[in-house]
């Protein structure tokens, strides 16, 4: 099989789809109180069509995919998706990504369906501030949904934190302690200024130097000098005998493009080789032409580009990740 490698060397094996622009929550970080301009309903790509994509992808060397959006889970059947996904040869691996509020209900089906792991979104581990952060009430409880992500049989479970300084940073520790208890991996993020940024400022960004200097007043924390199960630019540390470990993803204070192995696809079926960039390839029309897309596709990696300049943008200048699948 083939195995595609960029113009700076790096192996383009894994795929974020995005199933759906829409979500039950609005994240103060990501998307406005009111919701966004929604893709209407015959832009999105069917099942079939995502299907169809991967599987002509995958003999181009793609091995992994992550089911993501916008709010995946708020699309009905996506079992169905993670079934057919699985049934492509060549792909290895199917993660989600989700902010967790179904995952209680849906764990099992999933897994069944061939569903390998999942990340989940936690900004908080008390009621009320998840509702105040999320700008939704909807019940549900992060801990109960990583126990029924687990008991599925998903394996690595990962904790998503994004780090709001005033808003969740007291509850740094409060996280750090879930993985000297569980095999989980909780993964403290660095707000970027993308997305909905009316509440939010750069005096909200918390450094990841700061959160380790931090934690480490609870427990001896030591790199593992290896990554965790999965494809992520996360830096690993474990407390002292932890089944779990402590990740730190530090878009603002470091890049990691050099080793970015990822492309993207939107819920209406643009490819998108950076996630800060404006340059996408329609591939949505193409299929439903039933055009080869390969040529397409080896012409996107091309010019995907070095390194993204999130840095030198202007806060709010950017889309949510919601819209291109973050
Ligand atoms: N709805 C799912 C979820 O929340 O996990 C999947 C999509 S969400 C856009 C993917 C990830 O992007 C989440 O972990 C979320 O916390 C992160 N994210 C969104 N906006 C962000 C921002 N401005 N800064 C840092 N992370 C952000
Ligand atoms: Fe929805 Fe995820 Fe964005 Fe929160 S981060 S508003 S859960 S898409």
């Amino acid at each position: 099989m083939t195995t595609l490698v960029d113009q700076f060397g790096r192996r383009i094996e894994y795929l974020r789809i995005s199933v759906t622009d829409r979500c039950n929550f609005r994240c103060l970080y990501c998307m406005p109180h009111e919701g966004l301009e929604w893709l209407p309903k015959g832009d999105i790509l069917s099942y079939e069509e995502i299907a169809s994509i991967v599987g002509q992808l995958a003999p181009l060397g793609l091995r992994r995919v992550r089911i993501t959006g916008g709010e995946p889970t708020i699309r009905p059947q996506l079992e169905s998706l993670i079934a057919m996904l699985r049934a492509v040869p060549g792909i290895e691996d199917i993660a989600l990504s989700t902010n967790g509020v179904k995952l209680e209900a849906m764990a099992d089906t999933m897994r069944a369906a061939g569903l390998d792991r999942v990340n989940m979104s936690a900004d908080s581990l008390r009621s009320e501030r998840i509702a105040a952060i999320a700008r939704r009430s909807i019940p549900f409880d992060p801990v109960r949904a990583a126990q029924a992500a687990q008991n599925a049989g998903l394996d690595p479970i990962k904790i998503n934190v994004v780090v709001m300084r005033g808003i969740n940073d007291d509850e740094l520790e409060d996280f750090a302690r879930l993985t000297m208890e569980h095999p989980w991996h909780v993964r403290f993020i660095e707000l970027m200024p993308v997305g909905d940024l009316r509440s939010l400022t750069w005096e909200h960004v918390v450094p990841s130097d700061e959160i380790v200097g931090r934690l480490a007043r609870i427990g001896a924390l030591r790199p593992t000098g290896g990554p965790t199960r999965g494809n992520g630019p996360a830096k690993y540390h474990r407390f002292d005998g932890a089944p779990g470990t402590v990740g730190l993803i530090t878009p603002m204070t470091h890049t990691y493009c050099e080793t970015c192995n990822r492309v993207r696809l939107t819920a209406d079926g643009r490819l998108r080789t950076c996630l800060f960039g404006d340059h996408a390839v329609n591939l949505r029309d193409p299929l439903r032409r039933g055009e080869d897309l390969g040529p397409l596709y080896v012409q996107a990696l091309a010019e995907k580009p070095r390194e993204h300049a999130l840095l030198q943008m202007q806060v709010g200048g950017l889309r949510a990740l919601s819209e291109v699948g973050g």
